[in-house]
């Protein structure tokens, strides 16, 4: 063996050495879809949940597709967090079970109001929900009237950002309206709402960054137009490596996950072609991964898929 083969091979055990030295390096954050049938993308699908390798747990979005904090899928959740009041959302009503209904036909039979699936859950696996804007109060008065804990709802204020679990969050503006519909309020306060036609006013709708204990920073766009805060904050600020979002490639991520499709997106797990999820595909510029419900992705710290796509 010559000076420089000996030489590389030490090299290559130093560097296996600090590897082991530290595991974080090699770690991936998990991402789960929990859509309405298994191995799928739905029309309701906007649930996934995030594990950072340290094994804090976080759902977004909840929506219609999680059948409430029964559904076996969910396990531990530490953080839950809402984009905006929106049924398909906060979760108005839900499936009765995983892959009830079928994709094109999506079951959400149970009501969750006044509630929302997002406070239920919460109550159940003794959730934090981080919401920016004006939410916070919202939340922090249903877990109260439910006998949870109101400091259980905290804010992620714009500009800011809390850490919770060890995955720092902070959030961004989403071009979208974000009225709190009447059924949370209920009584003849809600009643008087209806008739007027007006809705509850809890601040600005709101997308998310996250930033994971492996370095991945993530965008969750939650439901906007193209905004000036994607290119200059998103980009350029936070430097998101990994977009979960419907529209446009503006904040030039490693990898996207197309969400909020509002059609069947596959059919056995195949994107289907003609559908609005074939043209995103095809019109971003980066490696797209279609979020089949259950079927586990891993992300490194650079936003590069290295399991489950
Ligand atoms: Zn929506």
């Amino acid at each position: 063996m010559g000076m420089t083969n000996r030489f590389t091979r030490i090299a290559c055990l130093s560097a296996t050495a600090a590897l082991l030295a530290f595991p974080a390096l090699a770690q991936t954050v998990k991402v789960t879809p929990l859509g309405g049938i298994d191995g799928e993308f739905c029309p309701q699908d906007r649930a996934l949940v995030f594990e950072d390798p340290n094994g804090t747990r976080i759902l977004y979005d909840p929506g219609r597709t999680v059948a409430g904090a029964d559904d076996p899928r969910l396990g531990k959740i530490d953080v839950i967090l809402v984009s905006h009041m929106h049924g398909d959302h906060v979760g108005n009503a839900h499936n009765k079970a995983p892959n009830s209904g079928s994709c094109d036909k999506p079951d959400m039979s149970v009501s969750a109001l006044p509630n929302s699936s997002a406070v239920n859950i919460a109550l159940a696996k003794k959730s934090t929900i981080v919401t920016g804007s004006e939410m916070p109060p919202f939340f922090a008065a249903k877990l109260k009237a439910n006998g949870g804990d109101p400091a259980k709802s905290m804010l992620a204020r714009f500009g800011g950002s809390v850490t919770v679990g060890g995955v720092r969050i902070a959030t961004v503006t989403a071009m979208h309206s974000n009225g709190l519909d009447p059924d949370y309020i209920g009584g003849d306060l809600g009643k008087a709402m209806k008739d007027a036609g007006i809705a509850g006013d809890v601040g600005l709708a709101t997308g998310y960054i996250l930033k994971f204990s492996n370095g991945l920073v993530a965008y969750l766009s939650g439901d906007t137009g193209i905004t000036a805060d994607q290119d200059q904050v998103v980009r350029g600020h936070y430097h998101a490596k990994l977009a979960v979002m419907n529209i446009n490639d503006l904040v030039k991520p490693a990898s996207v996950i197309p969400s909020h499709a509002n059609e069947v997106g596959t059919v056995s797990g195949k994107v289907r072609p003609g559908s609005k999820t074939e043209a995103f595909i095809k019109a971003v510029k980066v490696p797209a991964h279609v979020p089949l419900s259950g079927k586990t992705m891993e992300f490194d710290g650079a936003g590069k898929c290295t399991a489950g796509c």
